[in-house]
C-alpha cells in the first residue's frame, strides 16, 4: 500500500468534484480524502498500485458536466493511514490559480422537483443543486465554499445538512443548498419602499396578479435586477419605454419552455439548443410572420428578430410559469446605466420604472447582465454580449506561459478588461460603456474584485492608443502613480490579434489577412480607422489597405448621427449634398456647412459610419435612438433581400485604398430610380463581401480572419463564407467580434510581440471546453 497526491487544476470547484471524487472513491473501496485548495483540488488516497491508477484514470475520464481539467498530476507521498474516504476543510495555502465557475442556469433535475407536489422544494424560488446555481456572481473570495459566498449568513436547515453530507444526494457538498425550511428571505417592497410580504408564495401571486393587471416589475435575478411586464400588452410596453426613457431599443423576451417559444418563434436546430444550455443566453430569434400573440411593433420596431430567454432561476421559471404569457425582460437599469445589482440602490432607483420590486437576501457581488448571442443562417455562432454564464473564465488560455501579472484595459465603448496572472487568463463580462460614471463604477468593482481574488497587482498595463478614451486615461494615470511600464496597443490590431489568438494563428508562420471592420479607432497616423486589412508576418502587422478616408465629424456626434455620416461622404460627391438636406434644421443646415468647409478636418475610414451613412441616405435611419440603431436596421431590411442577380456596386481598390466614390453613386442612382430599398440594402452587403474576396485574390492570401463590431451583421458574415468558400476563414469563437474582445486582443499582441520563452507542455484537458 502506498499514498499518492494528486493534483487537479482547471474549472473544478462548484461543479461537484469533491463529491464526485468521494462517489468513485467509495465505489472502489479506496481510503483517504479530498478537499479544495486556492489551486484546484488534491486528493491524498493510500492504495496499491494498479487501484490508485485505475481511480485515477478514472476520475480525470469521467470528470462532472460541468468542469474543466486544464492540468492534472499525481506523485508518490509518504504514508498515510485513512480509515475511509472524506472530504477534508478547504485549505488555501497555495496561491490561486483556478479557472473561476461562472453562474450556471437552473437544471433539468431541479426544474422537475420545483413542479413535483411531493418534493419537498415544491415551488421552491431558490432551488439549486450541485449541477447548477449561482456561482461567480455571489463568489467573495477563494475557495469556492459557503463561508466564502454571499449565503455566509444562512444556516442549512437539519434535512438540508442531511442531504449536505449524504454522500449519494445531488446536493452533496452543494454549497448554495438551501430549501423553504432555510429559505433565503424574501421581500416584495411597493414604489414608496414599503414591505408587502415575505413569504414567497403570496410574493409570487402578488406579482403574477400585477403583471396580469399591466404592472411593471423588477425582479432579482442573478447578476442584477430584472424588468417584467406583459409583452402582450402594447400599453404597458409604452409605458416601460417611457419610464425607462428609452424610445426604439429592442427588448428581449422571456418564455417557460421551448413550446411556448415555438408559438411565436421561428426556431432553428442551433438557436433551440443555445436557449436550453447551462448559459442559458438571449439568443436572437426570428419573429413568425403570422404570429399576433406578442406586441412586435413595440418590442422591437423596425425589426424581425427578437431576443429571447429561458427561465435560468426557479424564481423566474416560477414567475413565467404562473404568467403562462410571454413577458418582456430587460436588464433593470435607468437609461444607458449598468444593470442595478445592488438591492438599497434598486429600491431606491427602480420604483422609477417599476411598480413593484422583488428582493431577497442573496447579494450579488459581481453585476451581469445576461449575454446575448444569435447564429446566421449558415449556423455560425455569434456572441453579441459576453456576461452571466460565460464570464470570467477563457479556456483554453492560447497565450504564453508568463510569470508576470498583465492588466490589459480594453476599449472605451463596450468595454472588458483582461487580467493575466502567471498563466491565469480572466476576460470580465461586458461593463459598459466607460464615458458613464457608473459604468465606470462597475469596471472598478469587478476588477478589484478579481485582483483580490487572485490576489495579484499588475506589473504592466496595457491600453488602447486613444488619447482621449477615459479608460485609457485612468491606465496612464494609473501607471505613472504606481511607475509601472505602459504598454499602448493601437485599437485594430488589438482587435486582429484577438481574433488571432482565438484560433491559435498567433505564431502562424503563413501570412494572415486580417478583415477588420468597426465604428471607429484611433489610428496609428492619428486618423480614425475602422475598415481595415492588415497583414500578418513574423509577428508584425502591416496595413495592406483600407476604406478610402472621408471627413470625422464632430467626433461621438457623428456616431450617434447617421445623417452626419451621410453628409460627410457627400461632401466628396460634387452636387450630391442636397440629398440629405432634409434631415436639418436651417441653422444646423449652416453650422455644418461651415464646419466641412475648415481645413483641418480628421478623417475615418470608418465602415461603421459608411454604413449609417448609406442607412441615413436611404431614409432608413437618420438619428441614432440606440447605439448601433442604424446598422441594426439596415441588416434586419436586407437579410431577406440579396439577389445574387443583380450585380453590385463597384469598389476599385487600388494602393491600397478602397475607393467607395461609385459605390454610392450607383447606389443612389438606384434609389433615385426607385428601386426597391431592401433590395439596394442587400446589394450593400453583396458589395462589400464580393470586395474583401477581390482583396484577398489580389493579396493572394488564403487564410482570413474577421473582427470588428460590423462583423456582428449575420447576413455580412453569411455573405463573406458564401464569397470566399475555397479560402481558410476565421472568425471569434468564445467572444464577441465587437469592442469586448480589445483586452484580450491587447494581450495577445503583447504576447505576439513579446520573444518567445520557455513554454512548459502541460497535459491538456480531456474535454472539450462546451460554454
Ligand atoms: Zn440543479
Ligand atoms: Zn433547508
Amino acid at each position: 500500500m502506498q499514498t499518492h497526491h494528486i493534483h487537479i487544476k482547471g474549472l473544478v470547484q462548484g461543479v461537484g468534484f469533491r463529491p464526485f471524487v468521494c462517489r468513485i472513491a467509495k465505489q472502489m473501496g479506496i481510503n483517504g480524502m479530498v478537499c479544495n485548495g486556492n489551486d484546484g483540488v488534491h486528493i491524498e488516497i493510500t492504495a496499491v498500485d494498479y487501484l490508485a491508477n485505475d481511480f485515477y484514470k478514472s476520475i480525470i475520464s469521467h470528470s462532472p458536466g460541468n468542469a474543466i481539467i486544464t492540468e492534472h498530476s499525481s506523485k508518490k507521498i509518504s504514508h498515510k493511514e485513512f480509515n475511509s474516504f472524506s472530504i477534508h476543510p478547504s485549505n488555501n495555502r497555495a496561491l490561486p490559480d483556478l479557472l473561476i465557475t461562472p453562474d450556471i442556469a437552473l437544471c433539468d433535475d431541479c426544474k422537475k422537483e420545483v413542479f413535483d407536489k411531493n418534493n419537498r422544494r415544491f415551488r421552491y424560488p431558490f432551488t439549486t443543486c450541485l449541477k447548477c446555481g449561482p456561482r461567480y456572481s455571489i463568489m467573495k473570495s477563494l475557495p469556492y465554499d459557503r463561508e466564502n459566498t454571499t449565503m455566509h449568513h444562512l444556516k442549512m436547515c437539519a434535512h438540508c445538512h442531511e442531504e449536505y453530507l449524504d454522500i449519494y444526494n445531488q446536493r452533496h457538498f452543494s454549497q448554495t443548498n438551501s430549501c423553504p425550511e432555510c429559505t433565503i428571505p424574501m421581500h416584495l417592497y411597493d414604489t414608496e419602499g414599503k414591505l408587502k410580504s415575505g413569504d414567497s408564495d403570496i410574493i409570487i401571486q402578488l406579482l403574477d396578479a400585477a403583471l396580469k393587471e399591466g404592472k411593471i416589475a423588477a425582479v432579482k435575478g442573478i447578476g442584477g435586477y430584472l424588468l417584467l411586464c406583459d409583452a402582450t400588452n402594447t400599453k404597458t410596453i409604452e409605458t416601460l419605454r417611457q419610464r425607462k426613457h428609452r424610445p426604439a431599443k429592442p427588448f428581449a423576451l422571456l418564455y417557460t419552455d421551448i413550446d411556448m417559444v415555438q408559438k411565436d418563434v421561428k426556431l432553428s436546430g442551433d438557436e433551440l439548443i443555445a436557449l436550453q444550455e447551462k448559459v442559458s443566453p438571449i439568443v436572437l430569434c426570428r419573429i413568425k410572420d403570422n404570429q399576433n400573440n406578442i406586441a412586435l411593433g413595440e418590442i422591437a420596431p423596425g425589426l424581425n428578430r427578437v431576443g429571447i430567454m429561458l427561465p435560468y432561476t426557479a424564481l423566474l421559471l416560477l414567475i413565467s410559469e404562473k404568467f403562462n404569457k410571454p413577458l418582456v425582460a430587460t436588464s433593470g437599469n435607468i437609461s444607458g446605466s449598468p444593470v442595478i445589482y445592488n438591492d438599497n440602490e434598486a429600491i431606491e432607483w427602480l420604483s422609477e420604472v417599476a411598480d413593484l420590486i422583488v428582493t431577497f437576501d442573496r447579494d450579488i457581488v459581481t453585476p451581469q447582465d445576461d449575454s446575448v448571442l444569435q447564429y446566421t443562417d449558415k449556423g455560425k455562432k455569434i456572441i453579441l454580449r459576453r456576461s452571466r454564464g460565460l464570464a470570467p473564465g477563457y479556456f483554453p488560455n492560447p497565450l504564453k506561459e508568463s510569470d508576470e501579472c498583465l492588466l490589459a484595459m480594453g476599449s472605451e465603448l463596450k468595454s472588458a478588461f483582461a487580467l493575466y496572472n502567471k498563466g491565469n487568463l480572466l476576460i470580465s463580462q461586458y461593463l459598459g460603456d466607460q464615458s458613464s460614471l457608473e459604468s465606470q463604477k462597475s469596471y472598478a468593482v469587478t476588477r478589484n474584485h478579481l485582483q483580490q481574488l487572485f490576489n495579484c497587482f499588475p506589473e504592466k498595463i496595457l491600453i488602447d492608443k486613444h488619447p482621449e478614451y477615459y479608460i485609457s486615461q485612468s491606465g496612464r494615470e494609473e501607471a505613472y502613480k504606481n511607475n509601472i511600464e505602459l504598454i499602448e496597443v493601437q485599437h485594430h490590431k488589438a482587435h486582429f490579434a484577438a481574433v488571432l489568438a482565438e484560433n491559435e494563428l498567433l505564431s502562424e508562420k503563413k501570412p494572415v489577412l486580417g478583415v477588420i471592420w468597426d465604428g471607429s479607432g484611433y489610428g496609428d497616423d492619428k486618423q480614425i480607422w475602422g475598415s481595415e486589412f492588415f497583414i500578418s508576418r513574423d509577428n508584425h502587422f502591416k496595413r495592406g489597405a483600407h476604406l478610402d478616408y472621408f471627413p470625422q465629424m464632430l467626433g461621438d456626434k457623428m456616431n450617434k448621427e447617421p445623417r452626419l455620416s451621410a453628409l460627410s461622404l457627400l461632401t466628396k460627391l460634387p452636387g450630391k449634398q442636397h440629398l440629405v438636406r432634409k434631415y436639418f434644421s436651417e441653422k444646423e443646415w449652416d453650422y455644418y456647412q461651415q464646419l466641412i468647409k475648415q481645413p483641418a478636418m480628421l478623417l475615418t475610414s470608418s465602415m461603421g459610419r459608411f454604413l449609417d451613412g448609406i442607412a441615413a441616405l436611404l431614409g432608413i435611419c437618420s438619428v441614432n435612438t440606440f447605439e448601433g440603431e442604424a446598422a441594426m436596421r439596415l441588416e434586419a431590411i436586407a437579410r431577406d433581400s440579396v439577389d445574387m442577380q443583380k450585380g453590385v456596386y463597384s469598389m476599385p481598390f487600388e494602393n491600397g485604398i478602397l475607393n467607395w466614390q461609385p459605390f454610392i453613386l450607383e447606389m443612389l442612382e438606384e434609389y433615385d430610380r426607385k428601386e426597391n430599398k431592401a433590395t439596394i440594402a442587400g446589394k450593400v452587403f453583396l458589395s462589400l463581401a464580393k470586395s474583401i474576396a477581390a482583396i484577398t485574390d489580389e493579396l493572394n492570401i488564403d487564410k482570413i480572419a474577421f473582427s470588428g463590431g460590423v462583423f456582428q451583421n449575420a447576413l455580412l458574415t453569411d455573405l463573406v463564407l458564401e464569397e470566399m468558400k475555397t479560402k481558410q476563414l476565421f472568425f471569434h469563437r468564445q467572444l464577441s467580434p465587437n469592442d469586448e474582445c480589445i483586452g484580450f486582443g491587447q494581450l495577445a499582441y503583447y504576447f505576439m510581440q513579446k520573444p518567445a520563452q520557455h513554454n512548459p507542455v502541460k497535459q491538456m484537458a480531456v474535454k472539450e471546453f462546451s460554454y
